[in-house]
Order: C-alpha cells, then structure tokens, then sequence
C-alpha cells in the first residue's frame, strides 16, 4: 500500500518516483511541498505542475486527505475536538489544545486500539486497523489548514498503541519534523507508549529527539497487571531497564505519565513504592486524574489525593506536573467522540455521505 501512497512517501522516493515517471527530479521538491508545507488538499491546487502530471498523479496516486466529519470547540478554553473520516469510512479522534506557547495537537496513531487498558475507552471496541503515515500527518495537517493556526507541537496521544505502528511511525516523524515541510522540532513531539520493551529498546536506536512518554500508571507489577493487560507480557523490570536504556541511548529523559485512579493507585503505598521504583531516575511524572468512562466504575481523585501526590513526589526530588485538563465542556475521555459517533451507526458507507458536513456542536 506504502508503495502508492503519495503523502507517506520521503523526499527521495518521490525523486525516484518522479524519474519512474519520466519526470524531471526537481518535480519532486515542489510536489512535496505542495503536500507537507502548503498542505494542500487536492491536485489541482498545484498549479506549477504540468496539467498532464498532474492527471496522472490523481488517477493513479490519490491524496489521503481526512474530511472533518465533527467538529466540537470548548467555550472554556477553545480546545477542539475533531472526528475524522477515512477513505475507507473509519474514523479516528484528534484534539487540538490551544496553550500560551503555542497550539498542540494531539493524534491517533491506530484505528482502534488492542492494548486493553481498563481505564480508556479507546479500547473498548477493539482494534481494526493501523494507520497510514498519511493519515498520521493528515489530522495535523487538516486541523492546521482549517484554523489557520499554525500548530508547534504534537503530541501522539490519541487512539492507538504508536509502537505498535512502529515503521508508520518512524516514517511520521521523519516527514513531520523534517525539511521540506511543517519541521516541527523533534523537541516538539511527544510518542506515548504503554511500554511495548522490544519497540523501545529499537527506537532508542534511531536517537531521535523526540520524548517518550511511557504510561506507568502503577508502581508494582501486581497493580499495574489490574489496571493494563500490557504489563502481563513485561514486568517493570524489564520495563524500567528499557527507560534507562532509551535514556543512555538519546540523552532525552523520560516522561512517566500516572493516571489517578481514586482508591486504586493513588494512596501512601503507591506513592511510596512509586518512589522507590523511579526516584533515582530523573524522571518526570506527569500525573492525570483519570477521566472516568461510563463502561467502567473507575474515578478520579480526588484534588487532595494528586496534591499530596505531587507534593510526596516533588520533596523526593521528582519533577511533577498535573496534566491540565482541557475542554471539559466537551469532554469525555479520549476516545469517547469517536466511540459515541460509531455506535450511532454512523458510519461511512462512501466518501463524501457525511464527510465534509462541518459541525460545530457546541
Ligand atoms: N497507547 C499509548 C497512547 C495512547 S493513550 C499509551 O498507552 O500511552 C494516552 C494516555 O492517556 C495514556 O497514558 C493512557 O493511559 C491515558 N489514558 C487513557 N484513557 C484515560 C482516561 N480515561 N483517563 C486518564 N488517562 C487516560
């Protein structure tokens, strides 16, 4: 599939390409930038390629380009929430977060998810597919063109295990942050993983400088197993030798993110073997109360339990911040839009049925 997708291709392919072609090379460098920096949705906006170039491309290389299908604005902090659909009907879920230093969006890397955690609705229907690079780079590009806004960091945080999309997600960092088009700084991107050992000891290979985020969410093994089916297959052990790893390796430290679950994981004993599991790492905790799910009776502590957290963390010398919550007029926990939205039978039977209809449900 790789092979024709246009939009996933690098620099150099689209060279090779162009040569297939019968083109001349240098078609390639504005083709890629009418795709990645102009963001452009169609070929026919390409105005300096040849018409007959660009027929063919149409015709044999179509464009991956997502059509808003929702889209929800928070009257409290003008957070988006945005559904996207995809050639084949699926759709997935982005947010964009408008912050003080700039905008951040935050993508699916798969269509569905098969990691099982107990707290995410993400999982709750299982997973059906991995998603392309395209499709990857499109939520941020569509979001970008639609606002106007320009978007400075991404977060891959949405629907979806990123490591388990590993070549797509290589290929997704190399084209988002490097030249040519949107170059975000790797500095700029998060990957959250929830610990898939053999991926992260490959990727510390690649020294990108991007940062990892690993879902820890438990401080022993027995704790971690209730709460995400993943740590069945790795124990912290391992786990945590694979951080250290990661962090040799690339020099970039890791960020743990704990969701805080109210009489689950958020008590004197998790904080102290919490502690003790990573208190002489350098870490960052990024701790968030957990956004409760109706599938599931799980609930958010209480703002005295995470501070007491914070604070038992930070006099270890541990670097703490409280994920911010927001658009919570419009939220529901990750994955809740797109979950709400296909279990009304709304799916996409053809392109172009719903698909395009921008809604602002506010
Ligand atoms: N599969 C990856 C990335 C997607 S989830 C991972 O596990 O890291 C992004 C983060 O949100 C993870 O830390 C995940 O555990 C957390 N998360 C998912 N559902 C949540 C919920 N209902 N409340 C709080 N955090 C949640």
């Amino acid at each position: 599939m790789e092979q024709y997708d246009i939009k996933s291709m690098t620099l150099e392919e689209l060279k090779a390409l162009m040569r297939e072609l019968g083109d001349k090379p240098f078609r390639a460098a504005q083709l890629y930038s009418w795709m990645h920096e102009r963001l452009c949705s169609s070929y026919d906006e390409m105005t300096n390629l040849p018409k007959s170039l660009r027929e063919r491309l149409k015709r044999e290389y179509p464009l991956t380009v997502l059509e808003a299908a929702q889209v929800q604005t928070s009257r409290l902090d003008g957070t988006q929430k945005y559904l996207f659909c995809l050639e084949d009907g699926n759709v997935v879920e982005s947010v964009l977060m408008r912050y003080k230093h700039g905008n951040s969006v935050c993508i699916s890397s798969q269509v569905g998810c098969k990691m099982g955690c107990r707290f995410c609705a993400s999982t709750l229907d299982g997973w059906t597919r991995n998603l392309s690079p395209s499709e990857m780079l499109d939520q941020i590009y569509r979001i970008q063109a639609l606002t106007g806004e320009r978007v400075s960091n991404v977060v891959v945080m949405g629907t979806g295990e990123p490591l388990d999309n590993y070549d797509s997600l290589l290929r997704f960092i190399h084209i988002l942050t490097g030249e040519g088009g949107l170059h975000i700084s790797q500095r700029n991107l998060t990957v959250s993983t929830c610990g898939l050992v053999p991926k992260m000891y490959e990727l510390a290979k690649e020294k990108l400088q991007i940062t990892l985020a690993l879902s820890l969410h438990a401080p022993t093994d027995k704790k971690r197993r209730e709460l995400m089916p993943i740590a069945n297959r790795y124990s912290l052990d391992e786990l945590m030798a694979a951080c250290r790893h990661y962090f040799q390796e690339t020099g970039r430290r890791i960020t743990f993110e704990y969701s805080l679950v109210a009489g689950v994981n958020d008590r004197e004993e998790e904080v102290q073997e919490l502690i003790s599991l990573i208190g002489d790492m350098h870490a960052h905790v990024n701790l968030i109360p957990v956004n409760p799910i109706r599938e599931r009776d799980f609930k958010k502590s209480t703002r005295q339990a995470v501070e007491n957290f914070k604070i038992k963390l930070e006099k270890c010398g541990i670097n703490v911040t409280i994920r911010r919550e927001m658009g919570s007029d419009i939220d529901g926990a990750c994955g809740q839009l797109r979950k709400r939205f296909i279990s009304k039978g709304d799916r996409f039977h053809s392109k172009g049925q719903i698909c395009g209809k921008l809604t602002d449900k506010e």
